[in-house]
């Protein structure tokens, strides 16, 4: 793996920009949406198991994220928190590189054990706070 600094190419995709879009939007949508006191989400694997799903506790994690409650946040779903925190640096990022016209960080996988290695990471990580979620089924 290599993390490459480069000014944006001509005709490449503009990560940053498509990104912290998405991102910026997503939030005022949720925002908007909770403000108007529109209902919750259910969860159906829930409401048939009585126990939370991997991604359970994500609107809650979510909303004591926003109101900087962050260990309240990291207690409701700790993937989600983390996510949030991801997302968060990468908009800071994101908007510095696009204000500034800064080169961009781009990661390269170059091998086939590089990618099988981050895709381990990845379904690890899940599997972990699914499991945490299931240990605390009992606050869903
Ligand atoms: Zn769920």
């Amino acid at each position: 793996m290599q993390v490459l600094r480069q000014p944006l190419g001509p005709g490449e995709t503009d990560h940053e920009l498509i990104w912290l879009s998405v991102s910026v939007a997503s939030l005022g949508l949720a925002a908007t949406w909770l403000a108007l006191g529109l209902p919750w989400p259910r969860c159906l694997f829930h409401d048939l198991t009585g126990r939370p799903c991997l991604t359970c506790g994500m609107t809650r994690s979510a909303i004591q994220f926003f109101h900087g409650h962050f260990l309240a946040a990291l207690k409701w779903n700790p993937l989600v928190f983390a996510v949030l925190c991801g997302v968060t640096a990468f908009d800071l990022y994101g908007f510095f590189a696009l204000v500034t016209r800064a080169p961009r960080l781009r990661i390269i996988f170059w091998t086939a054990p590089e990618k099988k290695f981050a895709r381990i990471i990845v379904i690890t990580a899940l599997a972990l706070n699914w499991v945490y979620l299931l240990l605390h089924w009992r606050q869903f």
